[in-house]
């Protein structure tokens, strides 16, 4: 039986990236009978570029109200947010002291997100190991995951690595990322990642109309209607060839390169694409929007399994280190 393992952080509203690159291919994953399926909202790690609590809780149920929208069986699975189960705190400070300071220094993500954002924080610095707790304390051996994260992965596992040589034992379960290569990372609305904290995402739940005005804005090049069109330097096809069908894909493909039809003629697609693909979701999605009581209930059940496996993990972690008796 495998363990997977996912987090998605409520630093804001889940986007196309997330659904694509983590969401979708977790659930196919759990619904695997042989699997069993960990899968939690990073409310602690949002700290690190989000401050204020009641945008916090309003993302939080998004991102839960996303995964209930997408098809994830909290009932066969185990379903919660980090800050409830206050095991991750504890042991993000013991793998502190297992984690070499050059190790952090060279997280690709740290060097990315601290030239974009103005709070260089230091949580910021040390959230690979906070990412570390989150997998090593449920014995996770499967994280599916896009590739922004294999190096942080590979950090869970030096670090687990490093505290099973002390304990002289394999307490820690060294976890494998699970990164599926034909999911690329989903460009954003300007072509860099499309990441929460950039705020160049797309939320597929938006309004009807609010979504159409996002679509319009992702980032094209000046060519005229006429002029024949890259189709593999554009943001609007990428995305397009990630949600559509195969036959339409292969329809825009030769009306880009044939010329006559423009960037507007593709982002209405687009658009109209995400509404159909997406009805049932977005449907489910709003109902958990609007009962907020019935998806507290979800996640305080599953507080309740998570925390129990935490404890049992955190209970060994501390006689190791001689916190316990
Ligand atoms: P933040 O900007 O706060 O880091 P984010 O948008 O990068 O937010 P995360 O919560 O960090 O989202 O990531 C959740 C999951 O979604 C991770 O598995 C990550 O690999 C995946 N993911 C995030 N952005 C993308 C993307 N643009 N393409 C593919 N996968 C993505
Ligand atoms: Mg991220």
């Amino acid at each position: 039986m495998a363990r997977i393992l996912t987090g998605i952080q409520s630093s804001g509203r889940p986007h196309l990236g997330n659904i694509l690159g983590a969401i979708k291919p977790a659930i196919e994953l759990s619904k695997n009978p042989q699997n069993e399926s960990f899968f939690f909202i990073a409310d602690l790690h949002s700290l690190t570029t989000l401050k204020n609590g009641v945008e916090r809780g309003e993302y939080v149920r998004a991102i839960a109200a996303t995964w209930l929208a997408f098809g994830f069986d909290y009932k066969k699975n185990v379903f919660w947010r980090q800050s409830r189960v206050q095991e991750h705190t504890e042991l993000n400070w013991y793998l502190n002291c297992f984690t070499p300071f050059p190790m952090l220094a060279n997280a690709t993500s740290f060097k990315d997100k601290s030239e974009k954002l103005s709070d260089v924080n230091a949580g910021l610095f040390t959230y690979p190991v906070l990412q570390a707790a989150d997998i090593l304390l449920y014995n996770a051996n499967i994280i599916p995951v896009g590739k922004d994260q294999k190096q942080h992965l590979e950090m869970s596992k030096d670090i687990a690595n490093r505290f099973n040589i002390l304990a002289g034992e394999d307490i820690l379960v060294l976890p494998e990322p699970k990164i599926d290569e034909r999911i690329m990372t989903i460009p954003g609305l300007d072509g860099q990642k499309m990441s929460k904290s950039y705020h160049n995402y797309i939320d597929i739940f938006l309004p009807e109309n609010e979504l159409k005005k996002v679509t319009k804005k992702i980032l094209s090049d000046s060519k005229q209607l006429e002029e024949p069109k890259d189709p593999n330097n554009d943001i609007t096809f990428q995305l397009y060839s990630l949600v559509a069908k195969e036959s339409d894909v292969e329809t825009m493909r030769q009306n880009y390169l044939n010329g006559g039809y423009g960037y507007g003629h593709a982002k209405q697609a687009l658009f109209e694409c995400f509404l159909e693909v997406f009805a049932e979701p977005r449907r489910i999605f709003n109902y958990y929007m609007e009962n907020t009581e019935e998806l507290e209930g979800i996640l305080v059940e599953g507080e309740a399994k998570a925390r129990e496996i935490a404890q049992e993990t955190i209970g060994k972690v501390r006689k190791v280190l001689g916190f316990s008796s």
